[in-house]
């Protein structure tokens, strides 16, 4: 993926190294590759709240600094949401960007407390995407997704088309259809709907990448492919045969790896987030 020459937005709040606080025992390694993969790719951000309090934690937090990051981690975040935002501002009326924070194993949260092994999450509460890029690494180390520049920016990308379900209202009907659900099933179904939506809207700003930088920030030849590698490798079934050695549908919450590959596609064949209708069938 081309990126060094593209745009930083500047709007990055870097909280690394401070010390946001940690679980008893904590660290990523503490927690088994179940709870990951229930997590990854940002939880459902209406249990968000109420997981975050069950994990808990404290820690007194300070604003983190605000710019463009000097490592190239961070500056591939900020350069890469920057780009995000030009294709969003040019396709929702009012777009406005999310806040993005870089944080290490814990931070304070609008959702309560932020762990990294929940993996990169956005909290609609405060409109803020936060990544611990420690994620990065085990995603690529323990769930086999790919270690491409492309697939850590699907990831960041995915968040951003969470913030976008919330400035067009969709966080909050599906909300009120989940708090509706005779079930946990049918409110998981909701929950899937949610992230393949957000997995075509990653699709969309890939499509629509270029064009917004003069082909500063763009794909190469192989990125889609990786993408759609990382995709693959993030689905509930290939997650929960992994974790538990078999597959419980109704517990799916992010979509079965082909609907995750599926969707991606669509968003990036299509470059319209109008086609990403996932919630079609309710
Ligand atoms: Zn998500």
């Amino acid at each position: 993926m081309r990126w060094m020459g593209g745009r930083g937005g500047g709007g990055v709040e870097d909280r690394r190294g401070m010390g946001g606080g940690t679980l008893a025992g904590g660290g990523i390694g503490a927690i088994a590759i179940a709870l990951i993969g229930y997590f990854v790719f940002g939880i459902d951000p209406f249990t968000t709240e109420q997981i975050v309090s069950q994990i808990g934690g404290t820690g007194v937090q300070e604003e983190g600094k605000r710019g463009t990051p000097e490592d190239q981690a961070g500056r591939f975040v900020d350069v890469v949401g920057a780009n995000i935002n030009d294709v969003w501002s040019a396709k929702i009326d009012g777009y406005e960007p999310p806040r993005v924070v870089l944080y290490e194993q814990g931070t304070r949260t609008g959702c309560g407390f932020g762990q990294s092994a929940m993996g990169p999450f956005y909290c609609p509460n405060d409109e803020t995407i936060y990544l611990d890029l420690g994620f990065w690494r085990d995603m690529e180390t323990r769930l086999g997704a790919s270690g491409a520049d492309f697939a850590r920016a699907y990831v960041i990308a995915h968040e951003f088309g969470h913030h976008v379900q919330s400035l067009t209202g969709t966080t909050t009907k599906v909300a009120q259809a989940q708090a509706r659900a005779r079930n946990a099933a049918e409110a998981n179904r909701y929950s899937v709907a949610m992230e393949l939506q957000a997995d075509c809207y990653a699709g969309v700003w890939a499509r629509g990448a270029a064009a917004a930088s003069n082909g500063e920030v763009a794909l190469e030849a192989g990125d889609l492919e990786e993408g759609l590698k990382t995709a693959n490798a993030i689905g509930d079934d290939t997650l929960q045969r992994k974790s538990a050695g078999q597959v419980a549908p109704e517990r799916f919450t992010h979509g079965t790896s082909a609907q995750r590959v599926e969707w991606l596609k669509r968003g990036y064949e299509s470059g319209d987030p109008a086609r990403c209708d996932t919630f079609a069938g309710f």
